[in-house]
């Protein structure tokens, strides 16, 4: 197996120190971020080296998804990227395979080790930061895996937001009843914000996009949302849960709490309280579980599948690694209750980077290391276009304020400036003027006028690259 030290180019010395931070999402862009501001000297003078390795080339501004399914923001905007805010680090495009703590190795591809047929290389570490995140917790519902999307990625945003247009057409242009209804039903698992989220942007930009069809109304379109619990978004607490579904159902979409989906073979999405829904579309969110790649490490893991760290972020019993974010079980010692985990949230994960940062830089320089403490403060749900709801330190507020609040609060978050500025010009722009409503799903297939031009694969047969939708919603 190769070792990636030939891999760093022309740099003629291996550093005496390598932090390898191991995904590029908040807490890893995060963690290196502080890195870079609290090492600044041992950066400089080559004696420390941090790593970032990241399967894409951007950090991905996760709460902003639904506005850009919504269109409200471009698709770059949601995104930073890493190879600009991280100047002094170096940014692997690649995704880890394992890890060997023991060793202090770890080994991952790149789109160059697929082309070259190398298999994974080797890099070795000093300190290791693993933030892999979390990915979408599915069940094994009949018919998921072929037909469900999920909502956690700006490819799947867009995607959704191109395809829920594409069903207008679709049912704009058929004859056949049962394509039209099947067209216009919309099923939603999973009541959490990204679920109410996404369901509530699309709903809101779909009834708008209605409108310029001549025989499609907004009053055909059919929205289900389908929760397991007797509740949904609990970031906002009970009260301003209650509100939501009251809201959602003043809109005509058909909330379905202590409801299950049982399969959606065929395109049809069956649920457990009988009904049964054609539908083209069904879009999983019922909730994220630790990304499986901690599986392939020798580090330690609870029942749930997360890291196991201690308040100082570190692993627990495993010198030199450290975790934070979807994918670490950190202690929340503010709860004031024995065993209680920090939530997997955004909140949580931008706050425990910067301690991280902190305890590493702590660490190499021998000096004491911070706990991570910090109360959950509430959340800001955005449910459409001027529409929200909030709780946030004791404080409900919903519709406009709610909206509002959400926006101001994430323009705040959104990292740099110059994100900022392009979020902050969009919102200004959709305000003046009308909002877009075009379908560019056939971004996704780029080939495909060419092929027919130059008498490849005429329509019908068989791609020869990616089909547009492989998950076979369109
Ligand atoms: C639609 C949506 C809306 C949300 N809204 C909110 C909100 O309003 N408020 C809030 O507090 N939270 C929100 N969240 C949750 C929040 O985004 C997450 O809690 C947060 O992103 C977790 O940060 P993380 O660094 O642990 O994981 P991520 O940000 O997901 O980063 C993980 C990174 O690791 C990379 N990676 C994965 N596998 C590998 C590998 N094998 N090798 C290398 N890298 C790898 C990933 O590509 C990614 O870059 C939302 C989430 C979603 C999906």
């Amino acid at each position: 197996m190769p070792k990636t030290d030939s891999s760093r180019g022309t740099a003629p010395e291996v550093p005496r120190t390598r932090v390898l931070v191991v995904g590029g999402g908040y807490v890893g862009m995060y963690t290196a971020l502080r890195l870079q501001q609290k090492l600044k000297p041992e950066l400089r003078s080559g004696r420390t080296e941090i790593v970032v390795v990241t399967p894409d080339p951007y950090m991905t501004y996760q709460p902003f998804l639904p506005e850009a399914a919504a269109g409200s923001i471009s698709p770059r905007h949601v995104v930073v990227p890493l190879r600009r805010v991280l100047g002094r680090c170096r940014v692997i495009v690649g995704e880890v395979k394992s890890v060997d703590h023991s060793k202090r190795t770890a080994t991952f591809t790149t789109l160059a080790t697929e082309e070259e047929g190398t298999g994974a290389v080797e890099i070795t570490y000093d300190e290791l930061v693993l933030a892999p995140g979390s990915v979408s917790r599915t069940l094994p519902v009949p018919g998921l895996a072929d037909h469900g999307i999920g909502f956690k990625t700006v490819e799947e945003a867009i995607g959704l937001r191109n395809h829920v247009i594409e069903q207008l057409d679709i049912a704009s242009s058929t004859r056949d009843p049962a394509i039209r209804d099947a067209a216009l039903t919309f099923v939603f698992v999973g009541g959490g914000y990204a679920g109410v989220e996404a369901l509530g942007e699309l709903e809101d930009m779909a009834r708008y996009a209605a409108g310029y069809y001549h025989n499609v109304t907004a009053d055909d379109l059919k929205w289900i949302l389908v929760e397991a619990s007797d509740r949904i978004l609990p970031e906002v607490g009970e009260e301003m849960g209650r509100y939501t579904v009251s809201e959602l159902r003043r809109r005509n979409i058909d909330v379905r709490l202590r409801t299950r989906l049982e399969s959606c073979e065929d395109r049809v999405a069956v649920l457990d309280d009988g009904s049964r829904f054609p539908t083209r579309t069904v879009v999983w969110t019922a909730g994220v579980k630790p990304h499986p790649v901690l599986a392939a490490t020798d580090l330690p893991r609870n029942e749930r599948g997360r890291l196991k760290c201690t308040a100082q972020l570190a692993v627990d019993g495993a010198p030199h690694a450290w975790g934070a974010g979807d994918a670490a079980a950190v202690p929340d010692i503010t709860a004031g209750e024995e065993g209680k985990e920090c939530a997997p949230n955004a909140q949580h994960a931008v706050r425990q980077a910067r301690v991280l940062g902190d305890n590493i830089a702590a660490s190499l320089r021998g000096e004491p290391l911070t706990d991570y403490a910090h109360e959950y403060a509430g959340s800001v749900a955005s449910l459409g276009l001027h529409k929200g709801v909030a709780h946030v330190y004791g404080r409900r507020l919903k519709g406009y304020p709610a909206w509002f609040m959400h926006r101001v609060y994430h323009l705040s978050r959104v990292p740099t400036v110059n994100r900022k500025a392009r979020v902050l010009s969009e919102w200004i722009l959709s305000g003046l003027f009308k909002r877009e409503i075009v379908s560019l799903g056939s971004l996704e297939r780029p080939r495909a006028e060419f092929e027919l031009a130059a008498g490849g694969n005429p329509p019908g047969s068989p791609p020869s690259h990616p089909p547009r939708d492989p998950k076979g919603s369109t």
